[in-house]
């Protein structure tokens, strides 16, 4: 079925490496200065097999991609009954940063917005920060196959700019949602948003949990199968900003988005994909990231609810 799989990907960044359409996100000031036509294309299918097209040696912060992966590490040392009474699954409607995305209690709606990442974040247990990080880092490395580096230059940017992510830090200290130091846990994601990887290393991340946990390519478990499905259902719902809805009505692949114009997609199973280029359109997704996915998704009938479910753009017959 994968057979022409290098010559797809080769052909769907022909197409879209002259699409130019969005901007490279600004308001953390370092992340501007990514390259607006850097573009590359990764899948990893759960048998371990890689392909790529691009700038392969390109390499970005996770931002919100590393969010899931949070998520997953949090459910793994503090359980699901207490991940999910600080933080909830629901979809947002609003902005990743919006105070709106908590709820009437103050809990977060979702651990796909910076609120619920912070709550997670501040569930990785350590004594010192350094102690946190390492746990980041190699969760991060199990997924991705290799070890992850720390761009200084964002975290430092993000350091400076953060002040909502502080406010929902604080917001969030006092309604009850995060029991130890605020700053604690602001430096920690911070971390995790400012940690380097390149598109083969996002695909394998994604084919990690297409993979039931464990990376196709190095055998190693990142996260135990039995909380992907947790994973997978906050991406899907809540993965990909405002346009969540809508890509789950085109596209139909758990997802998740960041600002740097990274984006990896998970089909269970079957592969993980990434997708890197920093131009975002208005609801802060990679421009030529989305194209790329609709595009895979038509061709190899990736949707989750399958092929016999297809969005037409034709009146059919009711009796179909
Ligand atoms: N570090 C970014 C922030 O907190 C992450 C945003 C994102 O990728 O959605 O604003």
């Amino acid at each position: 079925m994968f057979e022409d799989l290098q010559q797809s990907l080769q052909a769907l960044h022909d197409r879209y490496r002259c699409l130019n359409e969005g901007s490279v996100a600004a308001y953390i000031p370092e992340l501007s200065k990514a390259d607006p036509d850097g573009y590359c294309v990764a899948i990893t299918l759960v048998d371990g097999t890689q392909y790529i097209v691009g700038d392969q040696d390109t390499q970005f912060t996770l931002q919100s991609v590393s969010k899931p992966l949070v998520f997953g590490q949090a459910l793994t040392t503090a359980g699901r009954n207490i991940v999910t009474a600080l933080t909830g699954v629901e979809p947002t409607g609003g902005s990743f940063s919006a105070f709106e995305d908590l709820d009437d209690e103050g809990c977060p709606l979702n651990p796909m917005v910076n609120a619920g990442a912070i709550v997670t974040a501040s569930l990785i247990p350590g004594n010192t920060h350094e102690d946190r990080t390492k746990v980041i880092n190699d969760m991060v490395a199990k997924y991705t196959g290799a070890q992850p580096t720390l761009d200084q230059a964002v975290m430092d940017s993000e350091l400076r700019t953060g002040d909502r992510n502080r406010a929902l830090g604080y917001l969030l200290k006092d309604k009850g949602y995060i029991e130890g130091s605020v700053t604690d846990a602001l430096n920690l994601y911070f971390h995790q948003c400012s940690l380097k990887v390149n598109t083969q290393q996002l695909a394998n991340a994604a084919a990690t949990l297409a993979n039931h946990g464990v990376n196709p390519v190095t055998q190693q478990r990142a996260v135990s199968t039995t909380y992907v499905k947790d994973i997978l259902v906050v991406m899907l719902m809540s993965g990909m900003y405002n346009y969540a809805g809508r890509w789950a009505y085109e596209i139909g692949i758990p997802a998740k988005s960041g600002v740097s114009g990274a984006i990896f997609g998970v089909i269970p199973g079957v592969m993980g994909i990434g997708v890197y280029s920093p131009r975002l359109d208005e609801y802060s997704n990679s421009t030529r990231g989305i194209e790329t996915f609709r595009d895979l998704t038509k061709q190899y009938n990736l949707h989750f609810l399958g092929p016999d479910l297809q969005t037409t753009d034709h009146i059919i017959d009711p009796n179909t």
